[in-house]
């Protein structure tokens, strides 16, 4: 999958890793790490790039970014982001990582759990 770059500030896709984003003009020279860019495009209000945050963090194991997953998680219903959440957090695997799965079930989300349970048996 090709590596997709936001702006942390205004979360527009950019077509490269730019030094100024093109859209709000903000300089991205400043020291914010490629991890970091992915853990604030988290809260990006298009579902679809929040998905392929939710997947960046998983494939690249962010553990800091558990927080932020937490938080996605207590907040959505949608069971497609739900379960990539859930995704993301098997592959990081840590005990916070397991907590928020925990979390998730308890939603009580019967799609989400179906699902987990489909591949956890
Ligand atoms: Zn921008």
């Amino acid at each position: 999958m090709a590596i997709k770059y936001f702006c942390p500030f205004c979360k527009a896709e950019l077509p490269e890793d730019l030094e100024i984003c093109p859209f709000c003009k903000t300089d991205l020279r400043d020291n914010v790490s490629y991890d970091d860019k992915i853990i604030l495009s988290l809260d990006h209000p298009i579902l679809d790039v929040r998905m392929l945050s939710i997947k960046l963090v998983g494939e690249k194991c962010i553990k800091k970014a558990l927080p932020k997953l937490s938080d996605l998680a207590n907040k959505s219903s949608d069971p497609l982001e739900l379960i990539a959440i859930y995704k993301s957090l098997k592959q990081i695997g840590s005990s916070e990582a397991n907590k928020i799965i925990e979390k998730i079930r308890q939603k009580n989300n019967k799609i989400v759990n179906n699902y987990i349970d489909e591949i956890t048996s």
